[in-house]
């Protein structure tokens, strides 16, 4: 990154964390037939990682979370959920696990921050 860029842009998804972008693109696509979430996913940014203080938990916010709004739950093939608000992906919950633990080091290593 240049010197001067804005170096608070929030990382894309699927540069981040590739393989986890591509599972929720095809969990909205191929098995429930929710494409507009599922074409959402190329352009989520992360916001800032969960605060609970689980070293093993991999849960993120993106930058479309807003507080205070009515949350849709959909579980992600047992590691976790995805909430949406208002039609628009904005939490993923991975659930404290070994890839929980991989996800959250790979954020902090991308510099993003709770
Ligand atoms: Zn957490």
């Amino acid at each position: 990154m240049k010197v001067g860029e804005a170096v608070e842009q929030s990382p894309l998804l699927v540069e981040v964390l590739p393989s986890l972008a591509k599972q929720i693109k095809n969990y909205f696509t191929n098995n429930i037939s929710r494409f507009e979430l599922g074409i959402q996913v190329d352009t989520l940014r992360i916001k800032t990682l969960c605060d609970c203080g689980e070293p093993d938990c991999g849960s993120f916010y993106l930058t479309t979370y807003e507080e205070d709004r009515d949350i849709e739950e959909f579980n992600l093939d047992g590691i976790g959920t995805i909430e949406t608000q208002n039609g628009l992906i904005t939490f993923i919950e991975i659930f404290p696990s070994p890839e929980g633990n991989h996800i959250r080091n790979t954020l902090k290593d991308n510099g993003v921050l709770y």
